[in-house]
């Protein structure tokens, strides 16, 4: 599902808003807080810390996250006079610099939000999709997540240089990674992708079968028995 806004300063307090809660309840936050406080920043600024961990109780460590949405909005203020739509307009690196003053924000949640803003034409795959390229063998796993990540660049350069389109292969990776591409146990058995994928090609060969998962489903799309 794609964010609940375009507008980039809403897209870094929805990194905020509530710390490792379900999907469902992250929109119950973000929803919330503009209901009930707004997403000005001097809207936030003016809140109660009461009625922000109201919000950021949807996750955990409330009254942390309560004050990174503050933190957010003094920064919008001082560094960017409230309007962080201009403040990106620049260059794509010197708009990534600009949202890595915000908590919580390092370079692939700046790219992230200079996606689903609309400005620029990245990938920005979350752990979920980017575990999935390097399962299909578009990219290799390195040992550091950085490193690992700026390969996925490369991927977005082979794709159409429109936002929406990718846009569209961020939350196609990222849906396939949460339900099938779990990071443990993936679904291999399921999943359509399992004749063209380099780790899924690689197991069947350790398990001693040279017939791929999908070529031993049943008529009705289920493993078939062995
Ligand atoms: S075949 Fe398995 S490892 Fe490959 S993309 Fe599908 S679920 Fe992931």
């Amino acid at each position: 599902m794609p964010p609940p806004t375009s507008d980039p300063f809403e897209l870094v307090l929805w990194e905020n808003v509530a710390y490792l809660a379900r999907p469902a309840g992250r929109r119950e936050a973000f929803e919330l807080l503009k209901r009930k406080v707004g997403t000005a920043p001097a809207a936030i600024l003016s809140a109660s810390q009461e009625s922000l961990e109201a919000v950021t109780s949807q996750g955990i460590l409330k009254s942390t996250f309560a004050g990174k949405l503050r933190e957010s909005a003094e920064i919008a203020i001082d560094a960017f006079g409230g309007d962080l739509e201009s403040g990106i307009r620049g260059s794509l690196e010197d708009a990534k610099r600009a949202l890595r003053f915000f908590p919580g924000i390092g370079e692939p949640g700046a790219e992230k939000i200079l996606l689903f803003a609309g400005r620029h034409p990245l990938l920005a795959p979350d752990s979920n999709g980017l575990r999935v390229l390097a399962r299909l063998g578009f990219i290799r796993e390195e040992k550091s997540y950085s490193k690992t990540y700026a390969a996925s660049r490369s991927v977005a350069k082979s794709l159409p240089a429109k936002p929406i389109i990718l846009q569209e292969a961020h939350l196609l990776l990222q849906q396939h990674g949460q339900t099938l591409c779990r990071r443990s146990s993936p679904r291999c058995d399921l999943c359509p992708l399992a004749t063209e994928c380099a780790h899924s090609l690689a197991t069947e060969a350790a398990d001693g079968s040279l017939l791929p998962a999908k070529s031993r489903r049943g008529a009705n799309g289920k493993p078939a028995r062995r």
